[in-house]
């Protein structure tokens, strides 16, 4: 059986007892010791941050999760944080403070970008269903779930594997929310590594950027996007294929030509492509970038705002250019039922986009609630875990025979 330590740190004896009492209620049955399912679990409490700290640095690996309080006299919570990330703590975090919600959530940020693994927040007096939902996203993590560093590939191991053929198209649905009908797919990257299994963009598109390598990655990427998107139809499965692009491929002015040709090679039509565009570096020149994606829209293709309202993608660069399609960032869509800040995001992105004639999906819809508030805010498409995740082509069509059954559920629901 494992054993699962708690920290509860809080200068306030009252608030101590408080969330310790709730946690003996919590339908997972914290109690110290406790059991919950084959987990059981250990809750220790503390008072002071220095003291807390000296403990976890004793024996950093065995927390598992520590609730914060932010407002204590010795060293208040936002020192804390740095401390902590020091350590290193590797466990998860949940904040608690009677602030309000939007001074929890800029520490939430703060704290991930110690580094931290924040798990969330709790507002006092804490509600025993919030911390019933966020324990159920710690079971959903994985209780001892340590995410290994992700490695970084130097710059001619990313040459080889695109001149080797290692790289592959993985394809995730993009459905209707009224109808529940898959509307296309957008085609995600993945490098097949002899040796460390596949390998996620986030590990290989930045090193492809800076070391001149986009441009050979994109053109395989949407070449091979369109020949699969051919031979669906030609299965008499007819999508919308979605490739990302990188402003970077935006610095050659024969890029709209490839891009062009390689529809027409597939003997497919513009409308049938859609071009996602986050401005993950600045445009080198703006003059180009726009001479390309004038072109490309003036000849019939989609182009979407990626990752609308994260610092990359903003409102300037939706004034500066011609999207027709919005994809609302997975960090304001999971959770915005519960997160009055994250709905009013939606529902602004969504807002600005209808009356810009532009469609909407929103990213990220990893459960029911994500889907139903998307659904009434008046999203057009969805694409998420709840709905699939990405896959290799050829699990497409099972998929979407799973998914059709489901979605006269979901339409009635
Ligand atoms: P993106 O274009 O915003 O793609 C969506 C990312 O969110 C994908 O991550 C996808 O697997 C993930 N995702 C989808 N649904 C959910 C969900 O419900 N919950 C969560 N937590 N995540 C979800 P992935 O495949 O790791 O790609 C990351 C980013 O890498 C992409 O973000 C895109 O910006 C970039 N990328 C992927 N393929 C290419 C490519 O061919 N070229 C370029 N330039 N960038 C690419
Ligand atoms: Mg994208
Ligand atoms: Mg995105």
């Amino acid at each position: 059986m494992h054993r699962t330590h708690c920290l509860i740190l809080d200068d306030d004896p009252f608030s101590l007892a408080l969330l310790s009492h709730q946690l003996d209620g919590c339908c997972l049955g914290f109690r110290k010791p406790c059991c919950f399912g084959k987990t059981c679990c250990f809750r220790e409490i503390c008072t002071s941050g220095p003291e807390a700290l000296i403990r976890l640095e004793a024996r950093a690996s065995d927390t598992q999760l520590l609730f914060l309080d932010l407002n204590m006299p010795d060293m208040d919570g936002i020192e804390f944080i740095r401390r902590l990330s020091i350590i290193p703590y590797t466990g998860a975090l949940v904040l608690v403070s009677g602030m309000d919600r939007r001074f929890l959530e800029v520490t939430e940020r703060l704290a991930r970008a110690h580094g931290l693994n924040v798990l969330g927040h709790l507002r006092k007096p804490v509600q025993p269903e919030a911390l019933r939902g966020l324990l159920a996203d710690w079971h959903v993590q994985g209780v001892h779930a340590k995410r290994a560093p992700d490695k970084v590939y130097d710059p001619d191991e990313v040459r080889c594997a695109i001149a080797a053929g290692e790289l592959e198209n993985h394809y995730q649905p993009v459905v209707d929310l009224t109808t529940g009908l898959l509307q296309g797919v957008e085609t995600l990257v993945r490098w097949r590594h002899p040796e460390d299994g596949l390998v996620f963009p986030n590990q290989f598109i930045g090193v492809a950027e800076a070391h001149g390598l986009i441009d050979e990655l994109t053109r395989g990427v949407l070449r091979a996007a369109l020949e699969q998107t051919r031979r669906w139809r030609d299965g008499g499965l007819a999508l919308r294929v979605a490739v990302n692009i990188s402003m970077d491929n935006l610095a050659r002015l024969d890029f709209a030509d490839f891009v062009l040709r390689e529809v027409v090679r597939a003997d497919l039509t513009a409308r049938d492509l859609i071009l996602e565009v986050t401005e993950s570096r600045l445009m080198l020149d703006i003059r180009t970038s726009l001479d390309i994606l004038a072109r490309l829209r003036l000849k019939g293709i989609s182009l979407a705002i990626d990752d609308f309202g994260t610092g990359h993608s903003s409102l300037a660069q939706l004034c500066a250019i011609p999207f027709d399609e919005l994809k609302i960032d997975r960090s304001f869509v999971h959770g915005a039922h519960r997160n009055p800040t994250k709905r009013v995001m939606v529902n602004a992105s969504i807002s600005v986009a209808q009356q810009l004639n532009m469609k909407t999906t929103g990213e990220g819809v990893e459960d029911y609630a994500d889907w139903n508030l998307l659904r009434r805010q008046g999203c057009n498409l969805a694409q998420g875990y709840f709905i699939a995740r990405p896959m290799p082509a050829e699990e497409l069509p099972g998929w979407l025979a799973d998914w059709n059954r489901q979605r006269l559920e979901l339409r009635q629901a």
